[in-house]
């Protein structure tokens, strides 16, 4: 670890540490950063996010506004982030500034184009689905032909929950769709005949040490995550693959931090890996009340430099999402025993948005 050590060794109670953005990742990463006794700032565009109202200060400016930089560098010890869009430049900016990003710049330039990030898994033993890079309709149609049909296209950079994704049945439409995408640079993956979809969370700390979860089962509708089973029923070879993958992907990306790894489990047996999320991931909300140290505890600890916590299931979680006015029912989650209710702050119950979710606990 000689690019990431903390001067002057682990950051200390009372130290504050800078969360860029402000969604409900950062609030449960805010909550659980003031449970250890660090402040925590925030900084996002928006004056009245979910982290922000859980923070000791908050700093209202867009990502890349050096102002907004200048002031985060100055507050926090450390800094990291809940979602992989933060423009690489606020990560540079902080760094010239001498203030360390974790997870570093590696890991989220890999993360933010979906070819860098098949290229890397698959160059460090992580395997993923065939796929093809392509930048022009001709190219479309022409890695549609290569990989075999159906195929999905997905723009390289910035889709998420789903979006940015077409399905192309035949070669002669990867035109059209590279263009209803917007005419941006483009990946095509083979379909992935899969059994399940499993995700795997895992934490690297400073020193190189890691601590893998059990593996969750998840289901989405419509692109986004409806609901996770964990600990997942598999066999102790799958855990054993799953594993194996996290620590190539760690290590691969001198990672420090929680990373989510969303994989498919084909009928043969095998794992590939579909994206990775250099953050805390939805599908690690189990672990909340499932685990004796929660994701959201565990990144503060290993970006702090403090010892990785315990990372084993206490109990067996359904997680459920609570979707735009499905949060409105938190008085029948509330009377349920089995039920810990999670809720986000958020004002505007818009439909499909992400306002809260329930762990449902029953006995491993
Ligand atoms: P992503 O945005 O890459 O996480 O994809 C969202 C969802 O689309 C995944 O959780 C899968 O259900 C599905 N998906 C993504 N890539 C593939 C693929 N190559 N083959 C089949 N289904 C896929």
């Amino acid at each position: 670890m000689a690019d990431l050590p903390l001067k002057g060794g682990p950051l200390e109670p009372g130290q504050t540490i800078g969360i860029l953005g402000g969604g409900q990742l950062g609030r449960m990463l805010a909550t659980a950063a003031a449970r250890l006794g660090f402040d925590v700032v925030i900084l996002d565009p928006e004056p009245d996010a979910p982290a922000g109202r859980v923070a000791a200060h908050t700093i209202v400016a867009s990502y890349d506004d050096p102002q907004g930089l200048e002031a985060l560098g100055a507050a926090a010890g450390i800094v990291t982030y809940e979602f992989e869009n933060v423009p690489a430049q606020a990560v540079a900016r902080l760094a010239e500034m001498g203030v360390e990003v974790a997870p570093g710049p590696l890991a989220l330039r890999i993360a933010q184009d979906r070819l860098e990030e098949k290229t890397f898994l698959n160059g460090h033993g992580a395997p993923t689905v065939a796929f093809a890079a392509a930048d022009t309709p001709e190219a479309a149609v022409a890695a549609a032909e290569q990989l075999g049909l159906p195929v999905l296209m997905k723009t390289r950079r910035e889709g998420y929950d789903g979006k940015g994704q077409r399905w192309v049945e035949h070669a002669a439409d990867a035109a059209a769709a590279f263009r209803a995408l917007g005419g941006v640079p483009v990946i095509l993956e083979a379909a992935a005949e899969f059994v399940r979809e499993l995700s795997v969370i895992a934490a690297r700390g400073r020193d190189g040490a890691t601590a893998v979860y059990p593996l969750a089962e998840n289901h989405h509708e419509g692109g986004i995550l409806r609901r996770s089973i964990a600990p997942a029923r598999v066999t102790p070879a799958l855990a054993d693959q799953a594993e194996r993958i996290a620590a190539r992907v760690l290590a691969g990306l001198d990672y420090v931090g929680v990373i989510g790894i969303e994989l498919f489990e084909m009928a043969d047996g095998r794992l590939l890996v579909n994206e990775i999320a250099p953050r805390v991931h939805n599908t690690g909300h189990w672990t909340l009340d499932g685990c004796e140290v929660d994701q959201f505890e565990q990144h503060i600890r290993a970006i702090a430099g403090w010892p990785l916590g315990p990372t084993v299931a206490v109990a067996r979680v359904e997680m459920l999402n609570l979707l735009g006015e499905e949060a409105d029912q938190w008085l029948k989650f509330a009377a349920e025993p089995e039920t810990r209710l999670h809720l986000y702050g958020k004002r505007d119950a818009k439909p499909g948005r992400k306002m809260g979710h329930v762990n449902r606990v029953k006995p491993l």
